[in-house]
C-alpha cells in the first residue's frame, strides 16, 4: 500500500462541476439542491477514516427527499467519467498514483477510480475527492468486500494510512516442489491493534497475498538460470547472496514492502535457497 497525498480539490468543486453538464433542468435543479449534503457526507468520511468509524456511516438510497442512489451513481459514470468539464477531476485524481501503480497493490497500473466507500450505498461520496483512490480495474472489482461491517474491516486508505516507513510484509520460503512463496503481514511494534487488525483486512480484501505468491513464482522461474550460471561458477553461494541482496537493496529504494522487495530480502538470508535450494524452482 501507498501513501498518496489527500487531494487538494473537494467536492464543493467537483460536484456543482458535474451538475452543471446535466442535461435536464429539473433534475440539475434537484441535485444543486443536495449541495450542502454532498459536502456534509465530505466532512463525515474525513472525521471517521482516521477513527476507524467509517462503518458507522449510514447507508443511504434517498438524498434530501427526491434524489435517487441511481441518480447520483449515474452523475459519477454519465458527468465525471463521461463529460470533458468533470473528466479533468477523474483524470487528476487517477495522476496521484506513484509511478502510474496501482496504491492498492502496489503492482497493478493505475487506470481507474475506485470508490472507498460504494456509490451504490453511499450515494453522496459519489464524487467526493477523498473517497476516490486510483487503482488497478483488478482491485477495482475484486474486492471482497464492497463496504466495512467494523473497525477492523476498513482497508487501508492511501490518502490517509502511511505504512511506508516500516516493514510489515513477510515471505515464507516453502521447500516444496516446485518451490513457492507465501507472503503475510508481521505488524510492526509501533502499531495499533487496530492498524494491525486493517493491514490484514487489506491483504485479504483485495486477495494480495494470493496475487503476490504468484507474481513471485513467475520472477523465480525467471532467474533460475542466473541463480545457476552464478552458483556453478566460481561465486558459488556467496555470489547468488550477492546477487539477491543487490536486486533487494535496489528494490527496496523504490518501495520497502513490494513483492519484490521482500522477495529478494526473504531469499537472499535464506542459506538453503542460496546453496542450491533455488534448483526447486519451477522451470
Ligand atoms: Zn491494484
Amino acid at each position: 500500500m501507498r501513501k498518496i497525498n489527500k487531494p487538494i480539490i473537494t467536492a464543493a468543486v467537483v460536484f456543482p462541476v458535474c451538475v452543471s453538464t446535466v442535461g435536464n433542468a429539473a433534475f440539475r435543479a434537484r441535485l444543486t439542491a443536495c449541495q450542502a449534503l454532498i459536502n456534509a457526507a465530505e466532512d463525515e468520511f474525513d472525521n471517521k477514516i482516521t477513527k476507524g468509524q467509517i462503518h458507522t456511516i449510514a447507508i443511504e438510497t434517498l438524498i434530501n427527499g427526491n434524489v435517487t442512489n441511481k441518480e447520483l451513481k449515474k452523475l459519477y459514470t454519465g458527468q465525471m467519467v463521461a463529460k470533458p468539464q468533470g473528466r479533468v477531476y477523474y483524470d487528476k485524481l487517477i495522476s496521484s498514483a506513484p509511478n502510474g501503480l496501482c496504491p492498492l497493490c502496489s503492482h497493478g497500473e493505475a487506470t481507474t477510480l475506485d470508490h472507498y466507500l460504494p456509490k451504490t450505498k453511499f450515494p453522496r461520496l459519489s464524487v467526493v475527492p477523498v473517497n476516490l483512490v486510483p487503482s488497478c480495474k483488478d482491485c477495482n472489482t475484486g474486492k471482497l468486500a464492497d463496504c466495512p461491517s467494523g473497525p477492523n474491516d476498513e482497508t487501508l486508505h492511501p490518502y490517509y494510512d502511511d505504512i511506508e516507513n516500516v516493514k510489515w510484509l513477510i515471505a515464507d520460503v516453502n521447500r516444496t516442489t516446485p518451490l513457492t512463496l507465501t507472503y503475510r503481514v508481521s505488524p510492526h511494534s509501533t502499531w495499533s491493534a487496530l492498524l494491525s487488525a486493517r493491514v490484514a483486512s487489506h491483504l485479504d480484501c483485495f486477495n494480495l497475498n494470493i496475487l503476490y505468491a504468484s507474481q513471485a513464482a513467475r520472477r523465480l522461474s525467471g532467474m533460475k538460470y542466473n541463480l545457476e550460471r552464478i552458483f556453478s561458477s566460481t561465486e558459488g553461494t556467496p555470489g547468488v547472496k550477492r546477487y539477491l541482496e543487490a536486486e533487494a537493496v535496489s528494490n527496496e529504494q523504490v518501495n520497502l514492502n513490494s513483492w519484490e522487495s521482500v522477495m529478494y530480502r526473504t531469499l537472499s538470508e535464506d542459506d538453503w535457497f542460496c546453496s542450491g535450494g533455488f534448483r526447486s524452482i519451477a522451470s
